[in-house]
């Protein structure tokens, strides 16, 4: 069974792990995440939401509004909460996965602080739509959350540097991995100091505890992605075996991992190094596997593929299906394990439902059809020889 997902980790990431080493390795993490995304600063976090958090923080922003969209990682609008602000939820447009920003902008007020644009997928946001809402409110800040698009290009501006800072994630789900963690990079000095400062204050040094148990984390991920190992890892997961170390929220509730604020390890900080030297390799191995399953399914009835978008990075290779359970049962019978990614939205979760009364009619949609064919292995064989599930190739949508 080919699973949905699978970093791209090699002996080199593993080697480097177990290195003992002096310490610097998180500096020398940022230096090269900076360099690789072209920015001057990167700061390094144990989480992409502890990033974020601290990021609106350093703005100076509490009691605010923050523009976000609703078809987003639900662990967004947990940082924009924990920061002590309030999260505005925007509709995607029909036909686009990202927010809709004339919408976006038509929420702007004199409380907005931020808006929070996403290349969700790695479909790349709308840079000219972004840079007039910059120029009609120059007050407010434009966070770009990069976790999903990392280099993603709009007319080849990469849009990492479009905003007066951008967030990452680095788990093992995203692009490339340094096991968790996350990176805000900026060009702005003074933020990157803020942060920096903030960063020093708030999040503890991390202890040997913590660096055993990511060196356990990663050492599990290297067989339990694999093809003869997976079937049991996907059998465990639906048993609820692994929630403790895949479940990512719980919809009732606002909060962060227990060790949201102790700092990356020296470890993470390793393997991310090699990770971001070995990136555009790893990045162009995923745009050729996601091209190869888009021009497969391009034909096939009851799909509904976006349009392909120069510049686009895929995080995800997604379609929209009427059936989501059909398909993934069917797929999972052809040896491929389809992901679900992003299944919900969040004001319609329990815990965002009072605070963002109206309707998300295209989020909800697309959150209810998705489907993400896999990019940690090429297409398996016979489904590069034509050979699909029988209701790929007669049913309509
Ligand atoms: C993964 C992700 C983040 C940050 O995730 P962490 O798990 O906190 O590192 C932020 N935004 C989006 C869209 C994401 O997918």
């Amino acid at each position: 069974m080919i699973p949905r997902l699978r970093p791209d980790l090699g002996w080199e990431e593993l080697a480097a792990a177990l290195r003992i080493s002096s310490s610097g390795d998180v500096a020398r993490f940022e230096a090269a995440f900076a360099r690789e995304m072209g920015q001057n600063h990167a700061v390094a976090f144990p989480y992409g939401r502890t990033g974020l958090m601290l990021l609106l923080e350093a703005l100076g922003l509490s009691g605010r509004e923050v523009i976000v969209p609703a078809y987003t990682c639900v662990v967004v609008a947990h940082s924009v909460m924990l920061s002590g602000n309030r999260p505005v939820f925007v509709d995607c447009p029909a036909t686009d996965f990202n927010m809709d920003l004339d919408a976006a902008e038509s929420l702007v007020t004199e409380r907005t602080g931020a808006l929070i644009a996403t290349s969700i997928f790695g479909y790349p946001v709308d840079l000219d739509r972004l840079e007039r809402i910059r120029r009609r409110h120059p007050q407010l800040a434009i966070i770009q959350d990069c976790a999903h698009s990392y280099g993603a290009r709009w007319k080849g501006r990469p849009v990492n540097r479009e905003g007066v800072a951008a967030i990452f994630g680095i788990n093992i789900s995203k692009l490339i991995t340094s096991i968790f963690g996350g990176m805000v990079t900026t060009d702005d000095e003074g933020l990157a100091a803020r942060l920096r400062e903030l960063r020093r204050a708030r999040v503890r040094e991390p202890g040997l505890s913590k660096t055993v148990k990511r060196l356990a984390y990663l050492v599990a991920v290297y067989p339990a992605f694999t093809r003869a190992l997976y079937p049991l890892v996907h059998g465990l997961q639906h048993a609820g075996w692994l929630d403790r170390f895949v479940r990512y929220y719980d919809e009732a509730r606002i909060d962060m991992p227990s060790d949201h604020l102790v700092g990356m390890t020296d470890v993470e900080a390793r393997v991310g190094l090699v990770q971001i030297r070995r990136y555009r390799e790893i990045l162009e191995t995923r745009l050729r596997r996601a091209e190869a399953w888009r021009r497969l399914l391009a034909g096939v009835p009851g799909i509904e593929l976006p349009p392909a978008v120069e510049g686009a990075t895929y995080s995800h290779c997604v379609g929209l299906v009427a059936d989501r359970n059909a398909w993934a049962e069917a797929w999972a019978r052809h040896g491929v394990e389809l992901g679900t990614i992003i299944d919900y939205t969040i004001p319609g979760m329990a815990a965002y439902r009072n605070m963002a009364p109206g309707e998300f009619p295209n989020s909800t949609r697309f959150a209810g059809h998705i489907v993400n064919f896999p990019l940690g292995y090429d297409v398996p064989e016979n489904v590069r020889k034509g050979v699909m599930p029988v209701h790929a190739a007669s049913a309509g949508q």
